[in-house]
């Protein structure tokens, strides 16, 4: 009988399915505006929200596809994006891809230089900036001669900007009603790029593809990771510059959950009332903000009730955090891990259904158990894997249809990448269910006598502490164990508690030789520009002698 499947080389049978259908952000946008044509964005300016349907969202995208095509723009053209998080974003979101061209989603909290930086290595054309941010990027890029236009949200002032200056709502207004967009029939063809905040050496741009992003959209989807659906209204606090606000946006429009954008409004208050005032079902940030988001509703007992989940990472999240608002608020605060080269979903920390009470709160504190369809590993120093015994320490590698495969034009980073894994510079052990412990960042790691101290244990059980608002542990160079942990601690304002109420408080918590040889009380831990621990800078003030003068003071 004749068959109409192809044997493969190996004389296995390929199946008979539509494989070569693309999976393009086009999709993603189609729907949005057809099926979930109802659903809403609602940007926030300060005072109120401004409301538009994802149908609406749709026509305007045709229109910025229709301007940017008048601006030369070109399929493979980077766009880039300086704005908070707001509906004209999601429009570039939506509409950069479908054309074509690469939505470049620049950080607005980066060093002028660092701007420079990244404008030139991934020869922005165009740029599409908020007005307020005007000040920030100009000088950064005025000499650079690179970015041919600007096209500018909202009516404020455009002084020190080069090349063209167009205004957003001009542009759209007078750009056609329809656009045609272009047949994306490889669904490898690149979508977004965002670079890494670049700890060491030159920030990398990680060059995420349609089929990646669609790919990634649907994993936040499943019950098991965050379960995004069309019943949601999502608030993501995580900027859409830091890892396309772990892709929120594109899996909201996927579904037809409603998106609530805040701005620049990101602290507690502002929060507070956004998803009070919205019914927000899931919000989504780093620890940083959730801790005082935490401080304001125990102070001011906020309605939240309308949040199902939390989802928070970026950086290990404290204990306090995920039981405070568990216990106090009856939140559902849930740990994810990730990296912005993992788009970022890697692993999520719900707890098994077969534990008790107890041992659900230690599954919570997990980096996550690995999402489906990512694959990981931990390795030791020869690169040899290592088993999954929840005891087994080595750097956490991951592969999978989401995760980079090498830097946007960088041979520099291509040590991240062997055999088809990724590198994650992160130390730790994984269970036999797929839960990451995450000890540490390898450069974060304390090497005291030949073994390591976990920061992130240490930092947590300070955080414990009533009266301790930030803690980060560091590693001191020690001419007898080489290194000792040193904390650098945000106590209270008015609290009167010091080195040693602290070094009390931990003894007894933590292994004897892991206490903290030094205390330092500073009035805030420095952070990076996606609101992390800078644990580089800390060090640097350790180094010029800053930390250790305070740490003589104190202890
Ligand atoms: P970025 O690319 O800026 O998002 O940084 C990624 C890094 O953040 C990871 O490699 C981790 O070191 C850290 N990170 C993210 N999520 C977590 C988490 N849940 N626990 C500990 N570290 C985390």
């Amino acid at each position: 009988m004749a068959t109409d499947s192809a044997p493969t080389q190996a004389g296995s049978l390929l199946g008979l399915m539509q494989d070569d259908y693309p999976l393009t952000i086009k999709y993603i946008l189609d729907r949005a505006r057809t099926v979930n044509g109802r659903a809403t964005v609602a940007s926030f300016d300060g005072e109120g929200l401004t409301r538009a349907t994802y149908r609406e969202v749709g026509d305007r995208v045709d229109r910025l596809c229709g301007a940017l095509t008048t601006l030369g723009v070109q399929p493979g053209d980077r766009v880039a994006t300086f704005m908070w998080n707001r509906q004209e974003h999601l429009e570039a979101y939506l509409g950069i891809p479908s054309m074509g061209a690469v939505l470049h989603t620049l950080n607005l909290r980066l060093f002028p230089e660092q701007l420079q930086y990244i404008v030139e290595h991934a020869q922005d054309r165009v740029v599409i900036i908020e007005d307020t941010l005007v000040p920030l990027l100009a000088p950064a890029v005025a000499e650079l001669g690179i970015v041919e236009h600007f096209i500018v949200v909202g009516d404020g002032p455009v002084e020190g900007l080069t090349g063209q200056v167009h205004r957003y709502e001009e542009l759209l207004a007078a750009a056609p009603e329809s656009f045609a967009y272009p047949e994306i029939a490889d669904d490898r063809t690149a979508a977004a790029l965002c670079y890494t905040s670049g700890t060491t050496g030159n920030p990398k741009g990680v060059l995420y593809s349609h089929r990646s992003t669609v790919l990634h959209a649907v994993g936040e989807c499943m019950a098991d990771t965050f379960g995004i659906c069309g019943r949601d209204t999502v608030l993501p606090v995580v900027p859409m510059f830091h890892a396309n606000a772990w892709g929120l946006p594109y899996s909201s429009t996927l579904t037809g959950a409603n998106l609530v954008m805040p701005g620049k409004f990101l602290q507690a208050e502002p929060l507070a009332k956004l998803i009070t005032g919205e019914r927000v079902t899931v919000a989504a940030g780093v620890p940083t903000i959730w801790l005082d988001l935490l401080r304001y509703a125990d102070e001011y007992r906020p309605d939240l009730s309308s949040l199902r989940v939390v989802p928070c990472g970026g950086a290990a999240v404290p204990r306090v955090l995920l039981e405070g608002f568990r216990e106090r608020h009856g939140l559902n605060v849930v740990q994810a891990w990730g990296m912005t080269e993992t788009s970022p979903l890697g692993a999520v920390a719900h707890a098994p259904h077969d534990v008790d009470e107890a041992a659900a709160a230690e599954f919570r504190l997990r980096a996550g158990q690995v999402s489906p369809l990512v694959d990981v590993r931990i390795v030791d120093a020869e690169g040899e894997p290592m088993a999954w015994d929840g005891e087994a320490s080595g750097e956490v590698e991951v592969r999978g249809p989401w995760i980079a495969s090498r830097y946007y034009e960088d041979p520099t980073g291509d040590d991240k990448f062997h055999d088809g894994w990724l590198r994650t510079g992160d130390v730790a052990s994984i269970d036999d269910r797929g839960y990451i412990r995450i000890t540490d960042r390898s450069k974060d790691v304390i090497k005291s006598g030949g073994e390591w101290i976990s920061s992130v244990d240490l930092e947590n059980e300070l955080m414990g502490h009533p009266d301790v608002l930030e803690a980060a542990v560091i590693a001191k160079p020690d001419e007898r164990w080489t290194e000792r942990p040193l904390a650098c601690v945000v106590v209270r304002p008015g609290s009167d508690t010091d080195a040693e109420a602290l070094a009390a408080y931990l003894s007894g918590r933590v292994a004897k030789w892991w206490e903290p040889d030094e205390y330092v009380l500073i009035p805030e831990v420095p952070k990076t520009s996606v609101g992390k621990f800078d644990k580089k800078a800390l060090r640097a003030r350790l180094e010029s002698g800053e930390l250790r003068g305070a740490a003589g003071d104190q202890s």
